[in-house]
């Protein structure tokens, strides 16, 4: 039995207590105070689901308060749940997440969607599909893929070694699918790609930074989140005028280009990919039904 760390009167402490006093804590800091302080128990206290319910008198250990305490310290700071956490929930995924990354949300999630769709479309017995995640963050959409699709060799690219790190430590968790990812030197967009892939790549997909320098960001995005993996110029869109401008020569005749996109740039992207020569383009919609994602094709469907 390991020891009950003590309160000041000699009495031990349950998670029950410190679920309240986390509660009260946060309420200033965000408004589901109840949701935040049981993300923080389950953390701290390893009790998920029903256990965390089974688990909430039990004595708090030494090792537990002290975890306890230093999460509740970063998010009374203001510090994203998911960076205090250190993980978070990508479709089937658990990925480990801190600063060095984007926090992966969950309209990427329908990205991966998309992307799937697309490569179910081109799926053939005994055909490997090459598919290419560029800016991977923590590997989010990229690990995804390769997690819920076989016949599919999935390479992860970004410009930042520290989130190639967070990519790599995440592709040690994946088990099986692991060993159709491989994981790019940093390099900016195409350059980190492989020159023997120019051509052949069925999936592009990405989730660039398309934020404009001057927008309105919630301050706990701007605050926390790397600069480089959110802004890209004075309309947002830098860093996808480049990506749709380069994939046609990377993709296979077949190919597809799936990119991320905030609502108002969706016209404007599509119009970009018509002129880089792109053969069928849609806009696709994410969960809130709201212009999410442009999906273009080098040649066409019927
Ligand atoms: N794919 C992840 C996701 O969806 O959660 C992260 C997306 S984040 C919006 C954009 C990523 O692109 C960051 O990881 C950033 O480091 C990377 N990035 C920014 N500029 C880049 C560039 N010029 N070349 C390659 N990657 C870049
Ligand atoms: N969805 C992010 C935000 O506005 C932006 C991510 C991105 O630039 N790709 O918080």
């Amino acid at each position: 039995m390991v020891p009950a760390a003590d309160d000041p009167d000699g009495a031990t402490v349950s998670w029950r207590a410190l679920q309240a006093e986390a509660e009260r804590a946060l309420a200033p800091v965000t408004d589901r105070p109840g949701v935040d302080a049981r993300r923080i128990i389950e953390r701290a206290s390893g009790n998920l689901g029903a256990d965390y319910v089974l688990g909430l008198d039990d004595p708090v250990t030494e090792r537990g308060m002290h975890f306890f305490d230093t999460m509740l310290e970063r998010r009374r700071l203001g510090e994203p749940l998911q960076y205090v956490l250190g993980r978070w929930g990508f479709r089937d995924l658990d990925l480990l997440v801190d600063r060095r990354v984007l926090i992966p949300r969950p309209e990427t999630e329908t990205v991966v969607d998309l992307a799937l769709a697309e490569l179910d479309r081109l799926r053939e017995p005994d055909r490997i599909l090459i598919a290419v995640d560029l800016g991977t963050g923590s590997g989010a959409i990229g690990l995804s893929i390769a997690a819920e699709r076989e016949q599919v060799e999935v390479l992860l690219t970004d410009a930042s070694a520290d989130a190639l790190a967070v990519a790599r430590a995440n592709l040690a968790g994946l088990g099986r699918a692991a060993t159709r990812v491989r994981i790019a030197e940093p390099g900016e967009w195409f350059a980190a790609v492989p020159a023997e892939h120019r051509g052949a790549i069925n999936l592009l997909v990405s989730n660039p930074p398309y934020v404009a320098l001057d927008d309105d960001l919630p301050a706990v995005v701007r605050d926390w989140e790397p600069s480089s993996a959110l802004f890209s110029g004075p309309d947002g869109l830098d860093d996808l005028r480049r990506i749709v401008g380069e994939a046609p020569e990377w993709l296979a005749a077949d190919g597809v280009l799936v990119v991320e996109l905030a609502p108002h740039q969706a016209e404007a992207v599509a119009g970009l990919a018509r002129a880089a020569g792109f053969v069928e383009v849609e806009i696709g919609a994410d969960l809130t039904g709201r212009s999410r994602a442009v999906v273009a094709r080098r040649s066409a469907t019927s």
